[in-house]
């Protein structure tokens, strides 16, 4: 493809609506565009990438005896008030109306599809296992689209669904997707980890997320994984041996109401009081599926809202307002504590029940209480293990080693579902003794938008992105220092051609532009290899490849470029592939 001939918009300035350092880079190299929030148009040098990533997730899934199918983006509402998601995704869920004002939805994910389509017809065992695929653009309200394609409100996913008879065949098929993901990014250029992750709205028993592990600030997921062990979680789940439960047990003091005039925050108060944070207990109120509850948890931890929502078993899950808590607690937001509070329900962390002659708010402007106890001062209505775990924590798993956090992207996820939407859908077949039983559901999904994101978040410099290889627009940017000096136009030409007629992807920078903008364009667009064409070298009948990712030239004869070109190509691959392993 001549330059002059495709559309890439390049821009000099940094655009100021990206944050991150993948959004800043695909809008400046002209590859994407936004239309509105989450909402973007993907330009030809895109367009390339995601049939790349596309192709090679198709090869994958087929190769683990997938069928691909092409499900509508158009849902009756019905399906999903059968299952409950109607509300569960609540305004996530695009919903609209039509001319006879039925409810619709624009499809986020095709659980209740793919069960709807198959209820009926799969009637036997001996169909089963069953995998079925689509890649296909998904609509998602999302709270807060940001970061480009990496969180947007219309993007392409490939998702996939298994039936199968029982739970064994269940973990058959989930492992066989497990498998084909790692060999999906990994031939991406992608290393991924693979942790453990909360299955939310989704339902269902287990579930893993395939994470890039970035060390930029795109990554949105917090990943705890254990040094010793392979444990690894995201921070929704991710849990940890409390090193308190060892801890032996004061004897309790009598009850005390303290003076803490304008002290509001665990800092405030705890340096005011002279105790330390760990010996106190906070009091968060919030409203769950609108009935307030308090969550109790050391002054020292980050509350959970996952496992909060989780233990509580609700959908929605809200920080209570200042009004409620000044209603609730009868003080500013600051007080509260769980002494002679009233009509909610008091949850407390698992940690908390360890806890003696701890300090609390006294519901009261201006007042903390000392050496509270519970059961003594107050009872807690249940107990959970809501916050979360923190680094330097010992692991879950291997109980020597430490957990460490770290910055992910999630580009895919894999869910064992269950019977969860073949009993809401009543989706049954027979089985071997002529049983009907509901189909045990696997769900598979991979952001096909986001890993090409997540790559360039991955590889990128100073100057611009890196693609790795296999995803690359192309492979290769042939750049004539002057285009206008006929000798470098007809070498330029020779190569061009030569590399067409071996179906090698090829990008001629043609433009009657100044060198230095023909350079600074091709390291920010990010094509593996340059095949610059300058007229000193090619006196004596050479030209310049050089590699994007480590900045290596080297000088090749004309007539020798080809085979070099493709000698650097597949070593830059398998160096690639070597990185990607470790
Ligand atoms: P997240 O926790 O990031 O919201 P999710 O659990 O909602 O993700 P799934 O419903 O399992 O994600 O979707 C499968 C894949 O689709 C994800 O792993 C991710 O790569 C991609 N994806 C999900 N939501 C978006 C989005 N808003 N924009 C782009 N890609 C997305
Ligand atoms: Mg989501």
């Amino acid at each position: 493809m001549r330059w002059s001939e495709t559309y890439i918009p390049t821009l000099r300035e940094e655009p100021t609506e990206a944050e991150i350092i993948s959004h800043k880079l695909l809008v400046r190299a002209g590859y994407i565009r936004k239309l509105a929030a989450g909402v973007y148009n993907y330009l030809p040098m895109m367009q390339r990438v995601l049939l790349k990533i596309t192709r090679i997730v198709r090869e994958e899934m087929d190769r683990a005896g997938a069928q691909e199918i092409l499900m509508p983006v158009l849902h009756p509402a019905e399906l999903w008030l059968a299952t409950k998601r109607w509300e569960i995704l609540g305004k996530e869920l695009m919903k609209m109306k039509d001319r006879h004002l039925r409810d619709l939805v624009l499809g986020g994910t095709h659980e209740e599809v793919v069960t709807n389509l198959v209820r009926g017809e799969l009637r036997s065992y001996r169909q089963l296992p069953l995998n079925l695929y689509q890649i296909q653009t998904k609509f998602r309200d999302e709270i807060r689209p940001r970061f480009g394609l990496m969180r947007s409100r219309e993007f392409i996913m490939k998702d996939a669904y298994t039936f199968d008879a029982d739970e064994n065949g269940l973990k058959t098929s989930y492992q066989k997707m497990v498998d084909a993901y790692f060999r999906i990014f990994e031939r991406c250029g992608l290393e991924t980890k693979k942790v453990e992750s909360d299955t939310g709205a989704m339902g269902g028993k287990a579930a893993h997320e395939f994470m890039v592990m970035v060390e930029t600030d795109g990554g949105e997921n917090v990943i705890f994984a254990c040094d010793n062990c392979d444990y690894a979680a995201n921070i929704e789940k991710a849990i940890s041996i409390e090193p308190s439960e060892q801890e032996s047990k004061e004897a309790e003091k009598p009850l005390q109401k303290v003076s803490t005039p304008n002290m509001k925050t665990v800092e405030e108060v705890t340096r005011f009081l002279n105790v330390p944070a760990r010996k106190l207990v906070k009091t968060l109120l919030y409203k769950a599926d609108g009935e307030v509850v308090a969550a109790l948890i050391r002054g020292d931890r980050q509350i959970n809202e996952t496992k909060l929502k989780n233990s509580l078993e609700v959908i929605e899950l809200e920080m209570a307002d200042a009004v409620t808590v000044q209603r609730i607690t009868e003080a500013q937001v600051g007080y509260a504590g769980p002494v002679g509070l009233k009509g909610v329900k008091l949850i407390g962390d698992k940690e908390v029940l360890n806890m003696t002659n701890f300090v609390t708010g006294a519901n009261e402007d201006g007042f903390h209480l000392t050496d509270v106890n519970i059961d003594r001062d107050f009872k807690l209505d249940a107990v959970a293990d809501i916050r979360s775990a923190a680094p330097g924590e010992l692991c879950p798993k291997c109980e020597k080693g430490r957990l460490k956090t770290a910055q992910g992207i999630e580009v895919g996820n894999t869910f064992m579902l269950g019977t969860k939407y073949s009993e809401a859908l009543n989706a049954t077949f027979v089985d071997e003794h002529g049983q009907e039983r509901f189909f045990i559901m696997g769900s598979y999904g991979v952001g096909i938008t986001r890993t090409a994101q997540a790559a360039v978040e991955k590889f990128h410099d100073e100057a611009g992105i890196i693609w790795p290889v296999p995803i690359a627009p192309y492979l290769a940017e042939i750049v004539p220092v002057n285009i206008q000096d006929e000798k470098q136009r007809e070498a330029a030409l020779e190569i061009y051609h030569k590399m067409l007629d071996r179906n090698l992807e090829v990008l001629l920078d043609d433009r009657n532009e100044r060198a230095g903008v023909k350079f600074n364009d091709a390291d920010l667009i990010g094509i593996p290899l340059r095949i610059t064409i300058g007229e000193k070298s090619l006196k004596e009948g050479k030209v310049e490849v050089k590699v994007r990712g480590s900045q290596a030239t080297v000088s090749l004869r004309k007539d020798e470029v080809l085979e070099g070109f493709l000698k650097i190509l597949s070593e830059i691959e398998s160096t690639g592939k070597e990185s990607t392993k470790t």
